[in-house]
C-alpha cells in the first residue's frame, strides 16, 4: 500500500545538496518568540535571513541535556528525524551547537498542538477523532516500518500545519528499535503495562499509546489518571478503564484492542506478522487510507492562520532573553566540555 512509503530517497537527495553548503548557524535567523517549552530547553520560532521563511528552532541547554541524562536520547531525535520524510512527521532541516546550546531546525507547523484544540473543544466528535487518528496511524506505521519506536504519543506533541492535518513533532525519545528495548520513558498516561513492568518492549508500546489518544479525544481525558503514580501504573497494569456511560460498542471494541496488556493481540499497523490490522477495523470502514495518505481527506478544523509568522495558535511564555551564545565572550574563557558528546550536532 503507498500509505507506507520509503521517503529515504528524497531525504538523501535533499542530504547530497545540504551537503555542499556549510552547516547553519544561529547567526542565519532572527530568532522570535517561544513556541513551547521541554525538559531541556524551549522551541521558538525564528526568521531565515536568507529566505525569509519561519522555522521552528529546537533549542536544548547541553548541561540540562548532560545532567538529565538526555545525551542518546538527543542524539537520537536529530540522527532519527533526519533520515525522516513524510507528510504527518515534522521536517528537520538541520542541527548545529554553540558552546552552550544545541539547535534543531524544523519546518514551523503555524496550526499550534492539538493538546489546545482538544481543551478549547472539551472533546472532539467520532469524525474528528477517526481523521486524527487515521493520519497518526499512517504517521506510525512509517516509522515502524523503518523499524523506529517513537514512545511519546499524545496531543501536545501532535501539531497541525495550516490546512487542519498532523505533524508528529518531538522525536525525543524515538529510537531505532529492530527487536526489543528496555528504557522506560514517554508521559505517565500514555505508558504501556509491558514498559511499565520494565521487562522489555517492542513497537506495539507506540499502538497502546494509540489507544490512550483516541480515548482522550472522545473522552476529553486520558482511560487511567491518578495524582498519585504508584495507584496510576496499577490502573495501567489491571486494564481498569473508566467507560462513559453509552459509550458506542464500536469504538470501545476497537479500543478493547488497543488498550490490551496481551501485545500478542493488540491491533496495531500493516504488517506480515500476522497481527490485527487496526485499519481493517469496523470503526474506519469509512476511510480511505489511500486519501487520507494523500492528505484529501477534509480535516475537521482549519486552524486560523494570517501569514507564514503567524503564532496565534500558540500559548504565550514568559520570553527569557536571549541566552544563546552567551559565553562567547566571557573571561576568563568559558570552555565547552559537552561538545564532542553530540558528535550529530
Ligand atoms: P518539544 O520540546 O519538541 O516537545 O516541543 C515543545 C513544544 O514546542 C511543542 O509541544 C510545540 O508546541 C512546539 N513545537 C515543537 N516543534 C514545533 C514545530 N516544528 N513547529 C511549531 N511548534 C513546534
Amino acid at each position: 500500500m503507498s500509505a507506507i512509503f520509503s521517503g529515504s530517497a528524497a531525504r538523501r537527495r535533499y542530504w547530497g545538496k545540504r551537503n555542499k553548503h556549510r552547516k547553519l548557524r544561529l547567526d542565519d535567523f532572527h530568532i522570535k518568540q517561544t513556541l513551547g517549552t521541554g525538559a531541556c530547553g524551549r522551541v521558538h520560532l525564528a526568521q531565515s535571513k536568507f529566505n525569509k521563511k519561519h522555522y521552528a528552532i529546537k533549542t536544548l541547554n547541553k548541561h540540562e541535556v548532560v545532567r538529565k541524562k538526555q545525551v542518546d536520547h538527543t542524539n537520537n531525535e536529530f540522527t532519527i528525524l533526519r533520515d525522516m520524510y513524510h507528510p504527518f512527521l515534522v521536517t528537520l532541516w538541520d542541527a548545529f551547537q554553540d558552546d552552550c546550546h544545541l539547535f534543531m531546525v524544523m519546518d514551523y507547523v503555524p496550526g499550534g498542538e492539538l493538546f489546545r484544540e482538544l481543551r478549547r473543544q472539551k472533546k472532539f466528535s467520532q469524525e474528528a477523532v477517526r481523521f486524527y487518528a487515521a493520519e497518526v496511524i499512517l504517521a506510525l506505521e512509517y516509522l515502524h516500518a523503518n523499524e523506529i519506536i517513537y514512545r511519546d504519543l499524545k496531543p501536545e506533541n501532535i501539531l497541525l500545519d495550516e490546512r487542519g492535518h498532523v505533524k508528529l513533532t518531538d522525536f525525543g525519545f524515538a529510537k531505532r528499535v529492530p527487536t526489543y528495548t528496555y528504557t522506560v520513558c514517554g508521559t505517565p498516561d500514555y505508558l504501556a503495562p509491558e514498559m511499565i513492568r520494565s521487562q522489555g518492549y517492542t513497537l506495539a508500546v507506540d499502538w497502546w499509546s494509540l489507544g490512550v489518544l483516541i480515548y482522550e479525544m472522545l473522552v476529553g481525558k486520558p482511560p487511567f489518571a491518578d495524582t498519585n503514580p504508584v495507584n496510576l501504573y496499577e490502573k495501567i497494569l489491571d486494564c481498569r478503564i473508566d467507560w462513559p456511560d453509552g459509550f458506542d460498542p464500536v469504538i470501545m471494541d476497537l479500543l478493547l484492542g488497543l488498550l490490551t496488556p496481551n501485545v500478542a493481540q493488540r491491533y496495531r499497523g500493516t504488517n506480515n506478522d500476522g497481527y490485527r490490522d487496526i485499519k481493517q477495523h469496523p470503526w474506519f470502514a469509512s476511510i480511505d487510507f489511500d486519501l487520507v495518505f494523500r492528505r484529501q481527506v477534509m480535516p475537521p478544523y482549519i486552524p486560523s492562520v494570517m501569514n507564514d509568522g503567524d503564532s496565534a495558535c500558540f500559548a504565550k511564555y514568559k520570553e527569557i532573553g536571549h541566552p544563546y551564545g552567551a559565553h562567547h565572550h566571557s573571561s576568563p574563557p568559558f570552555t565547552d566540555q559537552h561538545r564532542s558528546k553530540f558528535p550529530a550536532f
